[in-house]
């Protein structure tokens, strides 16, 4: 029998293998360009896709493709085989450095944004050195960066790679200047849990608003929800089993390290959470971590839904932002050291953190956001749509005792809290035990936990925001502290800096219930914004502030800020516009003539019992009519208000999440009272307590 984990990392062609293939000096040649001291030249481009490309063929694999992100939130491939016609005819497998290296997808069937309307229609993908290549079903797969003709971003991964870059640099200026010299550059680890639903595929089969939106756009509660609790952590039924074992035997395969899994509070909700890597190749492997749950569940009759909020009445996904920097010499910059020296490094990444965050809420707000998150962040589940951070008491109190200025009695006995900077935050517990689950970002131990994001999203830009806003926050403090001669010098105003931070920053802290309604009253109170919808967080793309931030870090131009929101405003009126015309039609191919049926049927043994019919029959033929009736009106209001939406796209945005949504609930809630007394000879569409109890 095959070992558990002898195939892992079977299907990536890594470091290690790219050490044994490749001669050395093209070996090292690869490294630099990874390390970004270095480009590659043709003969190493081509060295290197000659072994790959042995080491795909002797897995099986006959196509290659450029993998990547368009703005979609997803990601696109096209597939070219390595089959060449030789000179005489004969049938040659051929991969050179410059297939490797560039490519030209047909650009025109993705989201430009009105990029390429000022441009060329092309767009070339460019081989990511970054993150490995990977083998799936008989595909050689490059992930690659996607941009336009005139290098405009056309996807999400390249921004990525300079926020990366551009957070490098001013961290490792903080920590050069506080005393490390020997740290050269610094990167992120991520590591991003996922929560996803499975049901049967019979049951998706059935409702066309999971097949066409992802999610049930109506049907009344099931007698059971989630009250019991009986779901989370309960053994995991043998069916889901097979499937588990399937996607991990597939993502250990593909080198990634699937950990935990486990049910998650709602029935049907389960989670699955990686070992934390590189930001860059987290984000990768997350795409493909989604891919592989979608196809493995319809291999085993199963149907994945990561949509955000699948079913009203019970707990939507979303997907934890497990985030970290760490030095090229292995040190995580938000845990707290050992060292004196280290506890204020410590102290000046979480207080750089504190004001990053507390510049830029709205941004990270919208970061993780998407059409879907809609259904959770600001609506009747956690978390709220209001950016804050959690520290734990803990690490609060040191930060408060430090701000009051305790640290400068130095040498006196009656120090009143644990913080001592001399003698150090040694004893800081590296596993805070008193988590806080309501906080959209929290400290835990060592990284923080940003878990807003909704589940079917690409976790992309959500580290973009957070290393370009880490990266803004960490020069200006590198600003200060460049140019003071004496180390201790630099030490006693990093503190000084920390303290001014505190001052300015700390209404953002808090560690209460994040659910609860008097947070949203003190929140306000604390001038912390809270923004409703996706929607209207998008507009954040356009304030100066934001613009300022992306560009001054050339992470992005303001041509592609201004793409991406109208990419988003597109998006979002697109699937809407899905959601209603779904809703329309199963409404009336489906629903309405169920009740009519139903109507029918009531109608006729009211006729055929005439006097002697019970009153029940009778009340039902009533309501049924009123039923048929208003749902039809709901149905005419709903097409009337999304015929003559506004054209401008922005616009239409709003109006969408102001006039269109009431009216789709209108609908539902016809639906769903209908669905509480329906007959199930005539309603046939499965319902929530058929979906949700079925496995
Ligand atoms: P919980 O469900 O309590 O939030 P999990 O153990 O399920 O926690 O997931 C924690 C995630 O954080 C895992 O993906 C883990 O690999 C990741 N992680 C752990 N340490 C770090 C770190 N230093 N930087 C980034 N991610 C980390
Ligand atoms: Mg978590």
């Amino acid at each position: 029998m095959e070992k558990p984990f002898e195939q892992f990392g079977s299907m990536v062609f890594g470091e290690k293998e790219m050490a044994d293939r490749l001669p050395r000096p093209v070996y090292q040649s690869w490294k630099k360009t990874v390390a970004n001291e270095g480009t590659l030249d043709r003969p190493t481009a081509d060295a290197i896709a000659h072994a790959m490309k042995l080491w795909a063929m002797e897995r099986g694999a006959t196509h290659f493709t450029h993998w990547f992100q368009p703005m979609t939130g997803g990601t696109a491939e096209k597939h070219d085989s390595f089959l060449e016609p030789g000179a005489n005819g004969e049938a040659l497998a051929r991969f050179s450095g410059k297939m490797l290296i560039k490519g030209e997808p047909d650009a025109s069937s993705f989201p430009s944004g009105g990029l390429r309307a000022t441009f060329e229609a092309r767009g070339y993908t460019y081989w990511d050195v970054t993150s490995p290549v990977f083998i799936r079903d008989n595909v050689l797969c490059i992930p690659t960066v996607f941009v336009s003709y005139t290098g405009e971003a056309l996807d999400r991964k390249e921004p990525l790679l300079k926020s990366i870059h551009a957070l490098s640099i001013a961290a490792t200026r903080v920590v050069n200047l506080l005393g490390d010299k020997d740290v050269r550059s610094c990167d992120i680890s991520v590591g991003l849990e996922q929560e996803y639903f499975l049901i049967d595929r019979e049951h998706f089969e059935k409702r066309l608003d999971l097949k066409m939106t992802g999610r049930t756009l109506f049907g009344a509660a099931a007698p059971k929800r989630q009250e019991l609790d009986d779901h989370y952590f309960g053994s995991i039924p043998a069916r889901v089993s097979a499937f588990m074992k399937e996607v991990n035997s597939e993502l250990w395969k593909l080198g990634i390290y699937a950990k935990t899994e486990h049910n998650e509070v709602a029935p049907c909700q389960f989670e699955l959470a990686p070992v934390f890597s590189n930001g860059n190749v987290a984000v990768d492997q997350n795409q493909l971590t989604m891919d592989i749950l979608r196809k493995t569940a319809e291999k085993h009759g199963l149907a994945c839904l990561l949509h955000e909020k699948p079913f009203e009445g019970i707990n939507g996904s979303g997907k934890h932002d497990n985030y970290s920097i760490i030095t090229d010499d292995g040190q995580n910059l938000f845990a707290p050291g050992d060292k004196p020296s280290e506890n204020i490094r410590f102290l000046v990444f979480i207080s750089a953190f504190l004001k990053a965050v507390d510049t830029y809420p709205i941004l990270l707000r919208m970061s993780a956001s998407c059409t879907g998150n809609d259904h959770r962040l600001g609506a009747d589940e956690a978390p709220p749509a209001i950016i804050s951070i959690y520290l734990g008491s803990y690490i609060e109190d040191i930060l408060y005792t430090l701000y009051q200025g305790h640290q400068s009695k130095k040498g006196e006995k009656e120090i009143t809290s644990p913080f001592n900077p001399v003698s150090g935050l040694s004893y800081i517990p590296h596993d805070n035990t008193d988590r806080n689950r309501t906080s959209p970002l929290a400290f835990t131990g060592n990284k923080f936990e940003f878990r807003m994001l909704g589940s079917s999203m690409s976790a992309s830009f959500p580290n973009t925001v957070l290393n370009a806003i880490m990266a803004e926050s960490l020069n200006e403090i590198a600003d200060q502290l460049e140019g003071i001669k004496y180390l201790q010098d630099v030490r006693e105003k990093a503190l000084d800096i920390c303290r001014n931070i505190i001052h300015d920053h700390k209404r953002i802290l808090f560690s209460g219930d994040g659910y609860s309604s008097e947070w949203v009253k003190e929140a306000e109170r604390r001038g912390l914004p809270n923004i409703r919808s996706f929607i209207e967080s998008t507009e954040i793309l356009s304030d100066p502030k934001v613009r300022n931030l992306f560009t001054s870090l050339d992470i992005y131009s303001d041509a592609e800020l201004r793409a991406n929101r109208v990419i988003l405003a597109e998006r979002y009126s697109n699937i809407m516009g899905i959601e209603v015309r779904t809703l329309l039609e199963i409404t009336r191919k489906d629903v309405l003539p169920a009740m009519c049926e139903e109507l029918g049927f009531y109608s006729e043994t009211a006729g055929t019992m005439a006097k002697g019919c019970p009153s029940f029959i009778r009340n039902r033929v009533k309501e049924l009519a009123d039923l048929i009736d208003e749902t039809e009106k709901a149905c005419e209001k709903l097409e009337n208000a999304y015929s003559s939406l506004p054209a401008d796209i922005f616009v239409r945005g709003k109006a969408i999440y102001d006039e269109i949504s009431p009216l789709m609930r209108e609908v539902r809630n016809q639906i769903d009272r209908y669905e509480e007394k329906a007959s199930r000879r005539f309603y046939r569409i499965p319902l929530y307590e058929e979906i949700l109890f079925a496995l």
